[in-house]
């Protein structure tokens, strides 16, 4: 059953705080259905390690008396062993610890509810953070990868009309720091052997059982919030996942992907950021009059610009991009559209991700029939395209792709 209510039942508890003025592509959107000022700014959430670089990490330390190898030590905890615990921290002299952690490793998010599926292979954690902001991410367990699915604010402006978190508006960003413990907390489960194996392996067969602890292999920035609305501090979560321990967790950048609706002056920034991570761009309908209305920020940004900086990020990083189309039945799921979308894309570097809807609280939408579908994929195939649908793991515990909403106390009841 997915009944829900669309809103954040805990939002009144939350004031919208006004993005950082270094994200001025934030302000320029059309028409959000959530004001993103309001006078009189929250507090931001406590400095943590993973805020700062090394250098400062060094900084921070030698500013408590310590000696900043100690810095080191710490990152080594927090980004290597995934150590939750000051006590823990046997290296550390039993005097020093609590400074330190106090100082540098902050409580950032309170997990406030954990629902699990598919064999306990799909998890999905509600955030609380320091404010009352909620926030969600979902890890997935396949036999050869782990998936954490990220988000990068609470709510969102975009308004996306058949996104359940869309539907609330933003509540604010999150800290990099707040990203990248999202990645850290599902590191930690599947080092304590908290996330099974599940029982089915490729092609059908009993999984490999491996011969260490999986890691999380995986990151994609697809939970709740637009990361490119973000950017500074998705960008500086992105360095920090993959920079190598003890600055970083050491996840390769190409198990990195950001997801974007087509913020196209943070593309082509993020373009030249030097990343090799792979940009999903969320596109949902190849006419401006249709996308119009399923991504409303295409009234700022056309297909066609979206499109043409989707193809510099290719060009620039040699990575293909990711083009996310939920099928929506009857909506975007024609033919012509089909052929449309093809012809936009065919001969470029893209790989095009089909989503069967999710059904989200209130909307009268739903997935695509599967003819409509099965033609959808033959007709793109035919303009050469590489094509995937996409799973729809977590759907029971609305965990699924734009079923993010952190509601706490309906989906508690459930
Ligand atoms: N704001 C970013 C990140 C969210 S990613 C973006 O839009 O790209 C989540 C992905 O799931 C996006 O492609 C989004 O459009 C898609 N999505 C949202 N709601 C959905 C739904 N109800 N069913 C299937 N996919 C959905």
């Amino acid at each position: 059953m997915l009944v829900k209510t669309p809103f954040f039942t805990e939002r009144s508890l939350v004031s919208p705080a006004r993005p950082p003025a270094s994200d001025a592509v934030v302000s320029a959107q059309p028409a959000p259905s959530v004001p993103l000022t309001l006078a009189g700014r929250r507090g931001r959430p406590p400095r943590h390690l993973a805020d700062l670089d090394l250098a400062a990490r060094r900084e921070a330390v030698a500013g408590l008396g310590e000696p900043p190898f100690r810095a080191v030590q710490l990152s080594r905890h927090f980004f290597g062993r995934y150590t939750e615990h000051p006590d823990d921290m046997t290296d550390l002299p039993r005097s020093s610890r609590a400074a330190l952690a106090d100082a540098l490793l902050p409580p950032l998010l309170t997990a406030e509810r954990e629902l699990s599926c598919d064999d306990g292979t799909t998890r999905k954690t509600l955030w609380r953070g320091f404010d009352g902001a909620l926030v969600e991410s979902v890890l997935m367990r396949y036999p050869d990868r782990v998936t954490l699915c990220v988000s990068s604010q609470a709510g969102c402006g975009m308004a996306c009309p058949f996104c359940a978190t869309g539907q609330a508006g933003l509540t604010r960003n999150l800290s990099t720091a707040e990203i990248v413990a999202q990645v850290v907390a599902g590191a930690r489960l599947l080092a304590k052997g908290e996330v099974p194996a599940g029982s089915v392996g490729p092609g059908g067969r009993p999984p490999l059982s491996p011969r260490r602890g999986p890691r999380v292999s995986h990151v994609v920035f697809m939970g709740m919030g637009e990361p490119l609305a973000n950017y500074a501090n998705v960008v500086t979560a992105v360095r920090r996942l993959t920079d190598p321990v003890p600055e970083g967790m050491g996840i390769s950048q190409r198990a990195v992907t950001v997801s974007t609706v087509g913020l196209v002056p943070a593309m082509y920034r993020l373009a030249a950021e030097d990343l090799s991570v792979t940009l999903a761009v969320s596109l949902h309908a190849p006419d401006d009059e249709l996308r119009d209305t399923l991504v409303p920020v295409n009234r700022r940004w056309k297909v066609n610009d979206v499109l043409s900086a989707a193809w510099e990020y290719a060009a620039v990083t040699g990575r293909r991009v990711s083009i996310e189309y939920a099928l929506i039945r009857d909506i975007n799921d024609q033919a012509w559209r089909a052929d449309l979308l093809g012809s936009l894309l065919a001969g470029h570097l893209a790989h095009v991700n089909l989503i069967p809807l999710n059904p989200t609280p209130g909307s009268k939408w739903t997935a695509s029939r599967p003819a409509a579908q099965r033609e959808f994929v033959r007709r793109l195939e035919a303009h050469g395209l590489p094509v995937t649908v996409r799973d729809t793991r977590g759907r029971e515990i609305d965990g699924a792709c734009g079923q993010l909403a952190a509601s706490a106390l309906v989906s508690g009841a459930r």
